[in-house]
């Protein structure tokens, strides 16, 4: 599978500050098949691994999919003030581990969270950085088929996660972006392409941008003095 290349000083020298990116969206959109894909062809972007008092679903490994924990558990970590946020969704509790953020910030990476609408809100209003995505999917039917055939859920739970959806459909309008995931391949390439546009703002390269500069044109003087001293067409071959 394709990873992006190793930074070249190039990019080392103009690199954003990581910022969490928020992928939301009603279930069934595919934001965790996004996302699983995302951090699979990039090793700049990190998953965020939540907690939940959910039960694990067949296949879904504790540490890997979720921190798997029951409610006295949960709730010790949120009154140590150990999640960044966490929400009530479908009747269980849901978190983002603080530690997932710092981690990430300390390694250089973007932090990729697949959380709820109310989750999302949270981080916007801690860490202005963040780049928020809203998916959706191509029809309501299709949502509809997709969490049939994930089967996952029993007829109460599904009925339970389509309510949810009319609530989370109507926060669309507070994202900085709508992706639709009709085909998977398209939709992981948007939200790559937005996580590049993203780094590339100015305002996120900070001082950066002034030292590049000068280091710049220190470079082009130095290319062009050496220039002067070399035999004639020695510069234009190079
Ligand atoms: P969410 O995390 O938003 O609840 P999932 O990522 O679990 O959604 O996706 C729900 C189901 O839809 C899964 O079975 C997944 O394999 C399937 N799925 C996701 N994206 C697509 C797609 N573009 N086309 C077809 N099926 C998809
Ligand atoms: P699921 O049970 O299908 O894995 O997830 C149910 C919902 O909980 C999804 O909308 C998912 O994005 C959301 N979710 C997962 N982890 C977190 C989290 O850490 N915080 C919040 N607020 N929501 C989460």
């Amino acid at each position: 599978m394709r990873r992006n290349p190793a930074p070249t000083p190039e990019r080392e020298r103009l690199a954003a500050d990581p910022f969490p990116v928020v992928l939301a969206g009603p279930s069934g959109s595919g934001k965790t098949t996004i996302g699983r894909q995302l951090v699979e062809l990039r090793s700049d972007i990190r998953f965020s691994i939540s907690a939940t008092t959910r039960d694990a679903r067949p296949g879904e490994a504790d540490g890997e999919d979720y921190h798997f924990m029951d409610r006295t558990e949960f709730e010790r970590l949120r009154d140590e003030d150990g999640f960044l946020e966490w929400a009530e969704v479908h009747g269980a509790l849901y978190g983002t581990p603080r530690s997932n953020f710092l981690e990430a910030r300390e390694a250089g990476e973007k932090l990729l969270l697949d959380i709820d609408v109310q989750g999302a809100r949270s981080v916007r209003e801690r860490l202005d950085e963040t780049v928020s995505i809203f998916v959706v999917p191509p029809s309501g039917d299709e949502i509809l088929r997709r969490l049939r055939g994930r089967g996952t859920e029993d007829t109460a739970r599904l009925r339970r996660r389509l309510r949810s959806a009319e609530s989370e459909l109507a926060a669309m309008e507070e994202f900085d972006y709508v992706v639709v995931n009709d085909r998977l391949r398209e939709a992981v390439s948007r939200v790559e392409a937005i996580v590049d546009a993203e780094s590339s703002r100015i305002e996120r390269l900070g001082e950066s941008v002034q030292v590049a500069a000068e280091e710049f044109v220190d470079e082009i003087h130095r290319a062009a003095a050496s220039g002067e001293s070399a035999a004639p067409g020695e510069v234009d071959e190079a």
